[in-house]
C-alpha cells in the first residue's frame, strides 16, 4: 500500500508550535437565502492549494471494488466512503466512482533530542525510506529536537506511536471521510489509568460518552468546505491526581466530495426577506437550541428517510452556490425534497422535540434533538403535527410539506447538524453512527 505523500501544506506547523490547531477554513460568515427556501451557510473556503484530485472511474462490465482498488492504489474501504456506497449496493455499469488514494493513518510525533531517523524508525516499527518520504526529507538531514514528523500507521492495529499512557488506540470510522460527512471516533482507554479525555476539531469542540468499559466515543462534523488533505484532531488527557494534562493530534483523511455547484438568480422582490438582522436573530435561536450541552444519545439503528421512498432528492447536500454569478462561497446545509403540499413527514429515529413553530425564514419549523449533539431539522411545513417538549419514535408524524417562510415551491428542507455543523443526512440512512 503507498503512503500518502503529503504536501508541505498538509504537515503540521512548524516546530515550537506542536499544539497549534490547524485551521479548516479562516472564518465564518452570514447566513443568506435562495428563493429555493434552503439555507446556506456563508464561509470562506480556506486558503490552502488542493490536493492533486482523486482518480475517476468509470464502471466496466466485470469490474469489482476490489479489482478497481488495486487498479488506482486504493482500498475497497476508502472507494465505498468515498462515494457514500451502502454494503449492499450494486455496480452499474457506466457509473462513475471516485477511487482515492489508499487511507494510511498518520500520526504526528515531535523528535526528542538526539533522534535520527533511523532511531525513530527503529522505536516505531517503521522503515527510515518511508519516514524520509512521507515527510519530504533530505537525504542525511538531521532532525531538530521538538522536530513534527508524521509516522504511517497501519490501519486497523494499536497505533505504536502512542506514547505511554492511559489512550490505548484511537480508530476513526469512516477511515476515509467525505466533505460534509460524519465520522465516529473511538478511543480505547486502559481501565486501570482513570483519565480525563477532551477531544476538539477546532473551534468544534467533540463531546466524549463512554461506549463500553474502557472506550469512549465522539462523532466529528467534518465541514463540507474543508480541503482534501488531512485535519487534525486535538485530543487531551489528564491523569487523575496529575496537575498537567497531555495532548496528541490525530489526522483523519478528507477527500473531495464532488459536490456541484449552482448558481442562484435572485429575484429583486425578495430583497425584503433577506434582511440580514432577521435572518441573523433566526440563525442565533436555532444556534443556541443545537449548541446546548448533549443530551443522552436516543438512536440505536440508523436514521429512517423522513419522505416516502418515492420523494427523490432536488438539491443536495453540500451544493456549492454562488448569488448571481458572485463567488462560491457557500453550500447547502440540508437535503432537499420536493412534494407535494400535504406529504407527511416523519422523524427519522428517536429524540425529542427541541422547537415546533413558525419561523419567518424556516417557516414552520421542527427541530429535533437525538442525543449526542445531533439534531435533525424540518423546514417549511404547511402544519406542524408535534409541539416543543414531546418525545418521538422513528415514524412519527411530524408535519406535512408545505411551502412556508422563504420558500418558493413545496419541499422538504431536511438538515443534520452534529455538534452545531450541518453534515449530509442522507450518510445517517446507510451508516450506523454508535
Ligand atoms: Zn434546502
Amino acid at each position: 500500500m503507498a503512503a500518502v505523500r503529503p504536501t508541505p501544506r498538509q504537515r503540521l506547523p512548524s516546530a515550537g508550535r506542536p499544539n497549534t490547531p490547524r485551521r479548516q477554513w479562516l472564518g465564518r460568515g452570514l447566513m443568506l437565502l435562495a428563493v429555493a427556501g434552503v439555507f446556506m451557510l456563508l464561509t470562506a473556503a480556506t486558503a490552502q492549494a488542493a490536493p492533486l484530485p482523486p482518480a475517476r472511474h468509470v464502471i466496466q462490465p466485470g469490474d469489482t471494488l476490489a479489482a478497481i482498488a488495486q487498479q488506482y492504489g486504493s482500498t475497497v474501504e476508502a472507494i465505498v466512503a468515498a462515494n457514500g456506497l451502502a454494503a449492499d449496493d450494486a455496480l452499474a455499469v457506466g457509473q462513475t466512482l471516485i477511487a482515492p488514494a489508499a487511507a494510511q493513518p498518520l500520526l504526528p510525533i515531535e523528535t526528542r533530542p538526539r533522534d535520527t531517523l533511523a532511531s525513530l524508525a527503529q522505536r516505531y516499527g517503521v522503515s527510515p525510506a518511508d519516514l524520509q518520504a512521507i515527510n519530504q526529507l533530505a537525504p542525511g538531514q538531521r532532525l531538530a529536537p521538538g522536530q513534527d514528523l508524521l509516522l504511517p500507521v497501519r490501519p486497523g492495529q494499536p497505533s505504536p506511536a502512542l506514547p505511554p499512557g492511559p489512550i490505548l488506540a484511537i480508530s476513526a470510522s469512516p477511515a476515509v471521510v467525505r466533505q460534509g460527512q460524519t465520522v465516529a471516533v473511538r478511543i480505547e482507554l486502559d481501565a486501570s489509568q482513570p483519565a480525563s479525555v477532551t477531544l476538539a476539531l477546532p473551534p468544534q469542540q467533540i463531546p466524549l460518552r463512554p461506549t463500553g468499559a474502557a472506550a469512549l466515543t465522539g462523532l466529528v462534523a467534518v465541514h463540507a468546505f474543508t480541503e482534501p488533505g488531512y485535519v487534525w484532531l486535538d485530543l487531551a488527557w489528564q491523569a487523575a491526581g496529575e496537575a498537567i494534562s497531555q495532548t496528541l493530534r490525530w489526522p483523519i483523511q478528507v477527500v473531495d466530495a464532488g459536490y456541484p455547484t449552482f448558481d442562484i438568480v435572485l429575484p429583486d422582490d425578495k430583497g425584503e426577506l433577506l434582511a440580514p438582522e432577521i435572518v441573523q436573530a433566526e440563525l442565533e435561536r436555532m444556534m443556541a437550541l443545537w449548541n446546548a450541552p448533549p443530551t443522552p444519545v436516543r438512536w440505536r439503528r440508523f436514521f429512517q428517510r423522513p419522505l416516502a421512498e418515492a420523494f427523490v432528492t432536488s438539491a443536495p447536500f453540500g451544493q456549492r452556490r454562488s448569488y448571481n454569478s458572485g463567488p462560491v462561497n457557500s453550500f447547502h446545509a440540508g437535503q432537499d425534497f420536493p412534494a407535494p403540499q400535504g406529504t407527511p413527514i416523519y422523524a427519522p429515529a428517536p429524540g425529542s422535540v427541541a422547537l415546533a413553530e413558525p419561523l419567518q425564514v424556516r417557516g414552520n419549523a421542527v427541530l429535533i434533538d437525538h442525543g449526542g449533539g445531533v439534531f435533525s431539522g424540518y423546514w417549511h411545513l404547511t402544519d406542524i403535527a408535534v409541539s416543543a417538549g414531546q418525545q418521538v419514535q422513528p415514524g412519527d408524524l411530524l408535519g406535512h410539506v408545505g411551502t412556508t417562510g422563504l420558500s418558493t415551491g413545496n419541499h422538504l428542507h431536511w438538515e443534520l447538524r452534529v455538534n452545531g455543523f450541518a453534515v449530509d443526512p442522507m450518510q445517517w440512512l446507510t451508516t450506523r453512527f454508535p
